[in-house]
């Protein structure tokens, strides 16, 4: 079993059921692995949260959402705007 799979394990990241149960039941069997799997202290583990963090923040897309959510207003305000203008110009006709 590799270090990476195991320290994943022990971090908790979602790994596929039969992937869990294989490295589970390797365990059992395997002194060499279950000794990997307590070697990690919480210093290690604290180093594993922030790769892992790391990973999730560069594989965010940069910026795209506060720039789209300003986007769909500036489109809302210029329809509303539109209708006020139509409205407007219907009711002066009228
Ligand atoms: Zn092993």
């Amino acid at each position: 079993m590799s270090a990476q799979l195991i320290a994943d394990y022990v971090m908790g990241v979602e790994l596929p059921p039969d992937v869990v149960q294989e490295l589970e039941t390797h365990l059992e069997s395997c002194a060499d692995c279950r000794a990997k799997l307590t070697s990690f202290t919480p210093r290690d583990v604290t180093l594993l949260a922030d790769r892992v963090w790391a990973r999730i923040v560069s594989s965010r897309p940069q910026q795209t959402r506060p720039a789209r959510f300003l986007m769909s207003c500036l489109i809302v305000i210029a329809l509303v705007a539109l209708a006020v203008i139509l409205l407007s110009a219907l009711i002066a006709r009228g």
